[in-house]
Formats: C-alpha cells, structure tokens, sequence
C-alpha cells in the first residue's frame, strides 16, 4: 500500500540525521525526517511523509463531522474588503491584503454570506458548514512554521441556527465532535474554558494538548476538575481578607483623565477582566509612563479628573503606594471590589470554593465559540421564521488548526529517539523489516502483507544492517515494527508507539534493552499486528 513512499526521493532522508536526535527540536525532527521542509519563516512545504501525516488527521476530522451532519464546502481563499468592513475587522493587521482582498485567515464573513443565500428560511436550519484549507495570517511571531505559522491549514466550521436554544444544541454537538475527534487521534487533550478574545462570545472552550512547551498557561482546579485558560479564571477571595500590599499601574481614559489600577503586588491585571465590567475605556496605545507624561503635561495636575480602581484583593489594611502624581480628593472617583486579577496556581477556586489550582502548558488545537449574532446582525444575513418575520442567525463557530496538530502531536509523543505517532495519523503504521538472516522466499512475505489490509505498511527487503534499518523506522515515528528474521516461522514485533492497555496481550511483552517486543507465530502475526494498532 504505502511502498510507493520507496520510490519517490522527495522527503525520505538519504543521509543519517544528526547524531543527537535529542537535541533537535519537534520541527527540527520533522525537517530532518523529511515530512516538511520551511522555505521561509512561517511556511511550510509539505513533503510526501508529511502529507500522509495530515492527510489522515484530515480524514478523522472530517469522518466525525460527517457523521454529525456537517456540509463539506472549501471556499476561495481570497475575500473582498466589502464584507470585512462591514464587520469591522479589515483593520487588522494580522490580514494579509492583495488589493482590494484579503487572504482568508478566518471565513465568518464569506460563509454567512455564502449560507445566507440558501438557508433562507427556518425550514432550512439548522446549517452547519466546514472547510478543511489553507489560512493566512501574519503572525508577529511564527513559531517552526506549522506551530504559529503564517500559511496554515484550519479546518473551520459555522453554525447556523433559529433561536439561541437551538444554537446551544448546535454548540454541544459541535463540542462532541471535537471530543471524539481527539480521543480518535488518541493523544491526551483537555476542554478549557476559553477567553473568548476578540472574536468570541461568552461560551467558548479551548481544546489543548498539554506540554511544556505550550505557550498557554491553564489552570485546574483539584476538587472539581475545572479547567480555565489563565486568562479567565478569576481568583476566589475570601471575604474581608485582603493583600499586605499593593501595586498600582496608570492609564489614560479616552477623555485623557487618570486612570488608577490597584492590585495586590505580583498579580496580573488582566484587562479584558476591566472591560467586561464597563467601567471606564481606557486608551491602549500608551505605557503606563507616557500615561503619567501625558497627564502631567495637560495642565495643572491638581485640578484634573482621576479614577481610581480598587481590584477585590486590595481592602481596608492593604498598604497603597504613593502616587507619582498631585491630586486633588474632590476630583477623585474610587470603584472598589472589581475582579481585576488573574488567579495563578495554589489559589482556591472561585467555582466550587473547595479546591486548590494547580496550574500546567497547553498547546491549543482547538477552539469553539458560541457567536451568537456578533456577525449576522452586521451582515444582516438571517432568514424568515414561522411567522413570516425576518430574523438573524444565531451562530456559533469552531477550528481546529490541524498543521498544529501535526506539530503538536510530534511534541507530545516524540522522545530521545525520533518521532512516535499514534497508529491514526502514522504515515506508516508497521515497517515489515526482512532481515539478512532471513532464508525463506519473498513470497512469505506477500503473504502476510496481504493479511494486513486497511493498515499503512511498508516492506523493508533492502540490503543493509537490520539496526539501522530499525532505527530509520523509529526514527520516523512508524508505531510497529516487524522483523521478519532467522527465527522464521516466528516473527518479532517491536512495540516503538505509545500504547493502552493491552488486555491479555500485555504477558506477552518482553522487554530487552529498552525495547518492548513481541515474538509470535508469523500465522498469528497479522492479526496481533491490527490488536496492537487499535490500542497504539
Ligand atoms: P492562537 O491563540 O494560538 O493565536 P487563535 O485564537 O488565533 O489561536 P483561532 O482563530 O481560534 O485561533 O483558530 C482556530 C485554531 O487554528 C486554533 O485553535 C489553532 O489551533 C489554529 N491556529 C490559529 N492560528 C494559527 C497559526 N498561526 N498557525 C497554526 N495554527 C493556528
Ligand atoms: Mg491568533
């Protein structure tokens, strides 16, 4: 099935990679190993193990979307300003812009326009519409090209419903979706609640992998499992216990007064936490020190407005540092108890108020957003309900960055040694490696491939030494190997994925210089080879 890779040079490395994989990083590891290759910063060229790799994740996102009653379209990458003024977002410097164009590097505006069109009346909804394609953004910093990179493969969904009741019913079924996607590519993964960011509404989840080198910091919560992206989760403060000492941070309202921040020393003021309490709108352009220029150079200090706002942590007893500015009492407007700060690992939770957080890395591969009409309304895109009466969509909208996954996958799985895929997104998933020892015919051999149907495998039956062929393999993250040797009829089978349980298979094992081996009756072998795969 997949000896065809045997034949093509593109991608399959010639040379040894360097001598301490180790060493390397994730996407070092895939260059070297030739499933991508970086022509510049952010973009990546696929490479044909590479491809296979994404290829399958696309097939398991796809499957599940399928089955829960998803429409497959794949819209032109290039978008008119039009459609993005009128949702405000052609101003972002994140888009790439051809003339009058952008590159898609999200499609709310062209897939309500594009569902708009048909799904005209309530009779027609609920709509849920998904593409798998490419996606552009220019990422300040892109990181290893298929982690953060500017041309990148999404798959993005949209739903479109009547009521917010339905919506939410859309929303749940989308978020099953992504449950069983990830449990599928068998890698561990957690549901976060998600700051919703810009383009978010209230409800969201973010759907991470967790590592070390995740640039996300989350927290859980150690009696009811909770788990919130930092960035959401608000400190639980017991009453009247307040901090030793504060911290205060300037600003400049858009009227140009003085905006004062207080909150306990070595918290994080989180600023979307501020918004959503709508108390005063603060100039984001500026640093804290141009505030306080800017604020000193206006005039006479004394006699200008200034609000202070008090974070709950900072009450009766917390020590307040001394302003670098002249104020004046009776031009001073003080809010106090606004939630401001972030939570961070050993506080309680603000959820149960039994628990501790702990906090670890994720890298985000997945996001889903309930919108509600934040992009209908101002692209009046609806239809007409039971009644005759035209109304907007109620939408929700949900990605997964499946070149991340790729990336991320590698991560989380690789060791000292090279890659190590899971069995469903593994380009190869067994390496049959005939051995020199080896002095049956090849027709043996034909014969138990052809018993291996549905399964990626490769044959092996070059010249060279059976380690280092072993070693490529690994190296390539194929989660079994199979070694077809001296020992014929029995054959062995090398266990280089991470596994589940085994059930009654696991006494079988051996383990022999840090390998875990299987050594079978080769009648036996193709069936304990597909055992093994659907727990790998
Ligand atoms: P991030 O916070 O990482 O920038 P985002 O909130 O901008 O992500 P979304 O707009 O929700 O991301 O995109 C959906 C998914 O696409 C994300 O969950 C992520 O897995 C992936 N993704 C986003 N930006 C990139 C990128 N520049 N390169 C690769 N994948 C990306
Ligand atoms: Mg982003």
């Amino acid at each position: 099935m997949l000896r065809r890779l045997y034949s093509t040079i593109l991608g399959v490395p010639t040379g040894k990679l360097a001598k301490n994989i180790a060493d390397l990083t994730t996407t070092e590891l895939l260059m070297k190993a030739g499933y991508v290759s970086q022509p510049n910063a952010g973009l990546t060229h696929w490479l044909p193990l590479g491809l296979s790799t994404i290829r399958n994740i696309e097939e398991i996102i796809r499957k599940h979307h399928d089955k829960a009653g998803c429409q497959e379209v794949s819209l032109s990458v290039m978008s008119h300003q039009s459609l993005w003024d009128k949702t405000g977002r052609w101003q972002n410097d994140e888009l790439f812009k051809v003339g009058d164009f952008c590159l898609a590097a999200t499609a709310e505006e062209e897939m309500t326009q594009l569902v708009q069109r048909t799904a005209d009346s309530y009779k027609k909804l609920p709509v849920i519409a998904y593409q798998i394609g490419r996606k552009y953004r220019n990422e300040k910093r892109p990181r290893g090209g298929l982690l953060r990179g500017r041309e990148f493969v999404m798959k993005d969904a949209y739903s479109f419903d009547v009521d917010q009741s339905s919506a939410l019913r859309s929303f749940e079924k989308m978020n099953q979706v992504y449950y069983d996607i990830f449990k599928e590519l068998n890698v561990p993964f957690v549901k976060a609640n998600a700051d919703s960011g810009a383009i978010g509404g209230d409800l969201s989840y973010e759907w991470h992998f967790l590592s070390e080198s995740g640039e996300d910091t989350l927290l859980e919560c150690d009696a009811c499992g909770v788990v919130g992206n930092v960035e959401r989760v608000r400190p639980h403060i017991t009453e009247g216990h307040f901090a030793d000492e504060a911290e205060v941070s300037y600003h400049l309202t858009r009227e140009n007064d003085l905006c004062l921040i207080y909150y306990p020393k070595g918290r994080t003021v989180n600023f979307k936490f501020l918004k959503d309490e709508d108390l005063v709108e603060l100039r984001t352009d500026i640093s804290s020190e141009e505030a306080v220029q800017t604020y000193k150079r206006s005039g006479d200090d004394e006699f200008r407005n200034i609000i202070r706002i008090m974070d709950v942590g900072v009450g009766p007893g917390t020590l307040l540092p001394d302003l670098e500015v002249a104020y004046s009492r009776s031009r001073m407007t003080t809010f106090e108890g606004v939630p401001l700060t972030e939570a961070q690992a050993g506080d309680g939770c603000a959820l149960c108020e039994a628990g501790k957080l702990k906090s670890f890395k994720g890298i985000e591969v997945g996001h889903t957003f309930y919108l509600g009409k934040r992009y209908s309304e101002p692209l009046d895109a609806g239809f007409v309900d039971s009644e005759g009466r035209r109304q907007h969509y109620e939408m929700g909208c949900y990605g997964i960055g499946v070149s991340r996954l790729v990336a991320a996958i590698a991560e989380v799985t690789r060791d000292a040694d090279g890659l190590r895929w899971p069995a469903s997104v593994a380009p190869i998933q067994v390496d049959i490696v005939v051995a020199g020892s080896y002095t049956g015919d090849l027709g043996a051999v034909e014969k138990f491939c052809s018993q291996l149907d549905g399964l990626r495998y490769r044959v092996d039956a070059t010249e060279g030494h059976l380690g280092e062929k072993l070693a490529r393999s690994k190296r390539l993250g194929t989660p079994l190997q199979v070694i077809i040797g001296k020992q014929y009829p029995k054959i062995e089978i090398e266990l280089r994925g991470l596994r589940r349980d085994l059930g009654k298979l696991e006494s079988e094992v051996q383990q022999q210089n840090g390998v875990d081996k299987l050594v079978v009756d080769v009648e036996k072998g193709p069936q304990i080879v597909h055992k093994l795969l659907s727990v790998m």
